[in-house]
């Protein structure tokens, strides 16, 4: 019996302990040290090299060590088993922190601000206003999102492939309703999972419908935004900035117009990563359950690719 971690570029020596003090007695090893493929049930798995679980032929079940799953679905060779993700609230928080000091820098100008003093500008302006926003995708971090900023006293829309019934937030969805979302925000946060239908969604047509001067923020996959649609509605001055926290290629190369893009603000993937100690429980419990014959928690739909 043993758990495989394939996650590389990563230390994972704190993890395999954690991990080890709530399974003592299974054997807990990092990819690709695997002693014997033949006794692995359990897959933990982040951007893991296409390839890397065929030679497992007991695998039982797989694990995502984060909450999103586009690097994992896109391995071909992904065998057919129940797949987990993480879903935690401390990531959840840390969300909800990175979102609102988004939004309050928008607030404040501080982008504006912070251009003037560049150019040694003194020029006193009164705060943006920033009063309806939209969020796209309301599974658990857009849920959390929508609740939280309708807390703070914002109007609140959002959109979905599903509709939903949240209450104090005007709810949208599918594709025919997407204008209507988008159409009235201030700024909008995309929240979505990069899936098939989620790939370049935000296209320079879908941009044209957020209201003329809207601000976007991406902290959900740099690819379902398009970067050259984008760079031409922050251009135009369609859109008045963006705050990516996402990139379609990470790190984003030095040559990516991004980096030097006035309008655009940018954080290095950083505005929620997972927990180690609630993704450690979660794992345990979910290598208990596929041993138990029990259904995992979190699982993930794979034909949706979320
Ligand atoms: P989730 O619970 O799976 O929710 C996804 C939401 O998106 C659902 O409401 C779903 O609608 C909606 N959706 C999916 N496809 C859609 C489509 N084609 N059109 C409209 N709506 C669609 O995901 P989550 O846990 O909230 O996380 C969202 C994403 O955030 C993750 O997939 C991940 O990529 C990203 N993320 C980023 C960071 C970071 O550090 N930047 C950290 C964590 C997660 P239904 O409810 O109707 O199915």
């Amino acid at each position: 019996m043993s758990i495989a971690l394939v996650i590389p570029d990563r230390k994972l020596d704190q993890l395999q302990q954690k991990l080890q003090q709530q399974l003592p007695d299974v054997l807990i090893e990092i990819w690709p040290d695997i002693a014997d493929p033949a006794v692995v049930e359990m897959a933990v798995v982040w951007r893991q090299p296409a390839g890397c679980l065929v030679n497992m032929p007991n695998l039982k079940a797989l694990q995502s060590f984060g909450a999103g799953v586009d690097n994992i679905l896109a391995d071909a060779t992904l065998p057919d088993l129940p797949l987990a993700r993480i879903v935690d609230p401390m990531l959840t928080q840390s969300m909800l922190q990175y979102l609102q000091g988004v939004v309050q820098h928008y607030q404040l100008r501080l982008d504006e601000f912070s251009a003037q003093q560049r150019k040694q500008h003194w020029k006193p302006r009164s705060p943006r206003k920033i009063q309806r926003l939209c969020i796209l995708g309301l599974g658990e971090l857009g849920q959390a999102a929508a609740c939280h900023f309708l807390q703070l006293g914002f109007v609140v829309d959002g959109w979905s492939a599903s509709l939903k019934t949240l209450p104090g937030i005007q709810c949208f969805a599918g594709d025919e309703q997407f204008f209507a979302a988008v159409s009235q925000a201030d700024v909008v946060i995309c929240l979505l999972p990069l899936t098939p239908q989620t790939e370049n969604l935000l296209n320079q047509q879908r941009l044209s419908q957020l209201k003329s001067g809207a601000i976007l923020v991406n902290v959900a996959r740099g690819a379902i935004v398009d970067d050259l649609a984008l760079l031409q509605s922050l251009d135009s001055g369609q859109l008045a900035a963006a705050c990516l926290d996402v990139f379609r290629v990470e790190p984003l190369p030095s040559e990516h117009p991004f980096w030097q893009h006035p309008a655009i603000l940018m954080t290095p993937h950083i505005s929620a990563v997972t927990n180690a100690d609630t993704a450690v429980a979660q794992i345990a419990e979910n290598y208990r359950r596929s041993q138990a014959g029990l259904p995992l928690l979190n699982l993930v739909c794979q034909q949706r690719g979320y």
